[in-house]
């Protein structure tokens, strides 16, 4: 009997623990990308059977974490500079202002020759926020952990219901 509360409390602790974790995690991670925080913070958390947070980390690499190479303030697509340093994170041109690729030789939105020796972007990306993969792993192993005890469980009990009804059987055969 201590067994089978025990195991109840955890599949409680998993059931309401993990959803909040993931919740918290997947808040933080997509603020830091740009993208909608609450929206698939809430997805990932409630989605049932984890699809809502596999579903996240595979639009999530898309929004890949930049900082800033120089001062590490946090970037996102599209940024022409840091807003926090000022420096150069992708090259703007000259004669229309919009932002180029580092291979262009022409600006691909007015025609422009784009000078050959301009200042490659500063920006670098980074693998920040490992901890999504690292709950992803612990939920496995607690899946795994579970499903486990479960099974010992339904084993132990379809090995005494058959103890009985052997029993029954040997007694009802006795008696007759
Ligand atoms: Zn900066
Ligand atoms: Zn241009």
């Amino acid at each position: 009997m201590m067994l089978a509360s025990l195991s109840v409390l955890i599949v409680l602790l998993f059931v309401c623990g993990i959803p909040l974790l993931i919740g918290v995690l997947v808040y933080r991670d997509a603020a830091a990308r740009g993208m909608e925080p609450l929206l698939w913070a809430l997805v990932a958390a409630l989605v049932p059977s984890f699809i809502g947070l596999i579903v996240y980390l595979i639009v999530r690499s898309n929004h890949a974490a930049a900082v800033c190479a120089r001062c590490g303030a946090p970037v996102q697509e599209g940024f022409v500079c840091c807003p926090s340093c000022g420096a150069q994170l992708q090259y703007t041109c000259p004669s229309c202002g919009k932002p180029v690729e580092d291979g262009w030789r022409l600006c691909a939105y007015c025609g422009a020759e784009l000078p050959s020796d301009r200042p490659q972007a500063v920006r670098s990306r980074t693998g920040s926020l490992k901890g999504l993969w690292i709950v992803l792993l612990l939920i496995v192993v607690m899946v795994v952990f579970v499903a486990a005890v479960i099974l010992l469980a339904m084993v132990s009990y379809v090995t005494i219901g058959t103890e009985v009804t052997t029993q029954t059987v040997a007694a009802a055969y006795a008696a007759a």
